[in-house]
């Protein structure tokens, strides 16, 4: 494909680029959608055949409310604004969303107590209506679930990940971006006035000027971030890949529920606990495992079933074994190794690194999804300063 000169190097090296998205995930398009426009000639590029095929289709597709994350963090600030933002772009543009709510359940005391500690986590980050629930108030909530309480948090929904990639993409268009597709970032070099891109075509390979550069390459975002020379050991940008499997429920038993249902995260878990979730047309799912590994691969292992059941029967009695069947995985982009504690986003000007203009964003992990407009309106702000 050849766009502006693309392919064609010497035209290509004549025009400058105002501003670089690397990805096409949902945070990339978000971000392409904020910053273009104004006059600014904005690209975005995408190594694979068009947007969204990697962790921004693989996910839970929960509209976060913002409990987990500590007060102030990065994570936190964006899922809660994301939040709110989400509900605002569905009921404006269209994208298909239901507000289901959410319980997180406690089946022993210890876990009544973890429960307190959330709805205080959650309140401290501004997630409004949090309520503790008892026995009897869980059981008509949820006639299906068995909890000695539950925290309800009326602000969790889901949305439709591919509509809203389809409002960003379109919105970004619209402002004037070109989105250029089977185009990797194999190379970026720091000049006076920006950086040199170089791009690996189905065919060609070839070079252009960007004033600044913006990393949303989700898995791929250390060694983009390594490209200008960046030591991303020293810097925390190592990415460690983290699976998390998906077990669909069929047939009646997809109706136990009628919100998201989740357990109290285990502090030793790189994610929030196998948990319950519903899909727009109401179909049940278990997920996301945790595993950590060393190359991506999406496989769901049969094999896995009974640690899936296991993990919910004990509050879902109802469910059986043969219910589940395998259905996806996805991959968490991880600042943080397995057994290591929780690291926040990274969404930084590396003006510290002498590099002016490239902003990475590292470790878009969960709530990444949520999160995608607010970061999207902070990476604007941080472009603004910059052109
Ligand atoms: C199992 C799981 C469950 C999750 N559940 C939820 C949830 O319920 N709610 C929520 O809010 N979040 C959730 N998340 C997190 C959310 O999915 C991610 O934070 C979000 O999708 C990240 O989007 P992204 O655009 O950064 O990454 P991606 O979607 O991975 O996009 C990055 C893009 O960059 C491209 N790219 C990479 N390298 C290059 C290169 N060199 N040149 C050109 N292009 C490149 C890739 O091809 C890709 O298209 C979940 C994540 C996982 C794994």
């Amino acid at each position: 494909m050849t766009v502006w000169g693309f392919g064609q190097k010497s035209k290509a090296m004549r025009e400058i680029v105002d501003v670089t998205v690397i990805g096409a995930g949902v945070v990339g398009l978000a971000v392409a959608s904020e910053v273009a426009g104004k006059k600014r000639r904005v690209y975005v590029l995408e190594k694979n055949d068009t947007f969204g095929q990697e962790t921004s289709s693989r996910n839970s597709q929960v509209i976060h409310a913002g409990l987990y994350y500590p007060p102030g963090s990065l994570k936190a600030r964006t899922c809660v604004e994301g939040n709110r933002m989400l509900y605002a772009i569905g009921v404006r543009n269209g994208v298909a969303f239901k507000k289901l709510t959410k319980v997180v359940i406690a089946t022993n005391e210890w876990e009544v107590g973890k429960l307190e500690a959330l709805r205080k986590n959650g309140m401290d980050n501004g997630v409004k209506g949090l309520r503790l629930l008892s026995r009897h108030e869980t059981k008509k909530l949820e006639p299906n679930v068995k909890a000695i309480a539950a925290l309800f948090v009326p602000s969790t929904g889901i949305i439709d990940g591919h509509g809203l990639m389809k409002y960003f993409l379109q919105k970004a268009k619209d402002k004037g971006a070109q989105v250029v597709y089977r185009s990797k970032v194999t190379g970026i070099a720091k000049t006076n006035t920006g950086y040199w891109v170089e791009v690996q075509e189905a065919r060609e390979r070839f070079n252009f000027l960007t004033r600044t550069l913006i990393n949303c390459a989700g898995l791929g975002a250390d060694e983009v971030a390594a490209m200008p020379g960046i030591d991303i050991t020293k810097a925390g940008y190592r990415l460690h890949y983290c699976k998390g499997e998906y077990f669909s429920v069929s047939g009646g038993k997809g109706k136990l529920v009628k919100r998201l249902v989740y357990p109290v995260p285990l502090p030793e878990l790189a994610g929030v606990g196998i948990h319950v979730t519903l899909d727009l047309d109401g179909r049940m799912r278990l997920g996301p495992g945790v595993e950590y590994i060393k190359e991506i691969n999406y496989k769901v292992e049969e094999k896995k079933k009974p640690f899936f059941y296991e993990s919910v029967k004990n509050f879902l009695p109802d469910l059986a074994l043969e219910d589940l069947e395998p259905e996806m995985a996805g991959i968490r982009p991880k600042l943080q190794g397995s057994g290591e504690k929780q690291k926040d986003f990274v969404i930084h000007h590396e003006t510290d690194k002498g590099l002016p203009g490239l902003i990475n964003l590292v470790g878009i992990e969960s709530p990444g999804l949520t999160a995608s407009p607010a970061i999207a309106k902070m990476v604007g702000n941080m472009v603004n300063e910059i052109l």
